[in-house]
């Protein structure tokens, strides 16, 4: 951290900062030019930070050099993380996935149609939200605790794990009890108290980047989840809010290709939500497995324009089907391999 004093700061108000520093334990170096006076920190963080620098006499601005962020940096974890689930799918560390399956659970039958569908067609991982969060109040909801036990049993029949939203941190426990990945909202990615929560749970949490959050945002939200001890952790960029309506939101690629140098953490790129558009859901795929990603999430659906949530953006089987086919060369152009062991 450097503290940077106003021009001419009088020696009183160095010396004094000097000393509120050295007094809690941290190290002062200073830098004396003819007007500016600039002032090297090091110590631990949350100390210096809770001196309230700022409001010192003299001081002009305080900035932070480190990041806000430990856990989730390549600088402290250089290896990448591998998150393995107990069907035996993985991603990350070269293992590359993908989640498949509906916006929303809505019946047994369409669940069972694309679980058969997404396990032939080589996906690691079903995802469907039970408990859905939509914009108007008065939009389909889910279907709550009988969602979660529809997509469990199909599941369980094709052997896939189970990707799914926790959209309240008073449901997840209950979620967790059925899922195998516990899925956080673009609009939940700040909500610092389910992040808490899912940070003590023993289930992999799927980390979606908020609508208009930055790289460190995403980064800090994720510290949070590894704090709690959780490290079993994927982040997801599913698009950002940019003054382009043409497509539902702008997919950042070059923010995946960024956390691969910034995180050890798996990153999936969902491109159903980053678009809003069917057509454009397999290039943006096969752009964000050049790009890097650890995986793709794709929203799939036996009868898209019957879908209770999010058709427009979301292929039917054969389509997806086709999509599958596509990727393995481009998989192993980047030097990965199918993180499936079926
Ligand atoms: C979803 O993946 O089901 C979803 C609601 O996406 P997002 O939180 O990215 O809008
Ligand atoms: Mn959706």
């Amino acid at each position: 951290m450097l503290v940077v004093m106003r021009d001419h700061a009088s020696r009183s108000d160095i010396d004094h900062v000097v000393e509120v520093l050295e007094s809690a334990g941290a190290q002062a170096h200073l830098s004396q030019g003819e007007v500016k006076t600039i002032i090297g920190v090091i110590g631990d963080r949350e100390t210096i930070y809770s001196l309230e620098l700022e409001g010192l006499s003299g001081v002009e601005s305080v900035v932070r050099v480190l990041k806000p962020y430990k856990l989730v940096s390549r600088d402290f974890q250089p290896e990448d993380t591998v998150v393995t689930l107990p069907q035996g799918s993985s991603i990350g560390g070269g293992a590359f996935a993908t989640i498949a399956g509906p916006c929303s659970v809505e019946s047994s039958e369409q669940m069972r149609a694309v679980a058969a569908a997404v396990s032939t067609s080589g996906a690691a991982m079903l995802r469907g939200g039970a408990y859905k969060p939509r914009t108007s109040p008065y939009a389909f909801q889910g279907l709550g605790v009988e969602g979660l036990r529809m997509m469990r049993e199909a599941a369980d029949e094709f052997g896939l794990p189970v990707v799914t939203e926790v959209l309240d941190v008073r449901d997840a426990e209950t979620v967790a009890e059925w899922a195998d990945v516990l899925q956080v909202g673009a609009r939940n990615m700040q909500n610092f108290m389910m992040l808490d929560e899912l940070g003590k749970m023993g289930k992999p949490v799927l980390l979606k980047r908020g609508l208009s959050a930055t790289i460190e945002e995403v980064l800090s939200a994720a510290e949070y989840v590894l704090k709690g001890g959780n490290r079993d952790l994927i982040l997801c960029e599913r698009g950002i809010r940019t003054f382009e309506t043409y497509t539902r939101n702008t997919l950042d690629l070059a923010a995946v290709a960024a956390l691969k140098t910034l995180t050890h953490l798996p990153i999936v790129v969902d491109p159903s939500h980053a678009t809003g558009r069917r057509e454009l859901v397999t290039p943006m795929a096969q752009a964000a497995v050049i790009a890097g990603a650890d995986g793709v999430m794709v929203e799939v659906h036996p009868e898209p324009e019957r879908a209770r949530c999010d058709g427009p953006q979301s292929l039917d089987l054969p389509a997806f089907g086709k999509l599958m086919d596509s990727l393995p060369p481009l998989v192993e152009i980047v030097g990965k391999h199918p993180g499936v062991s079926r």
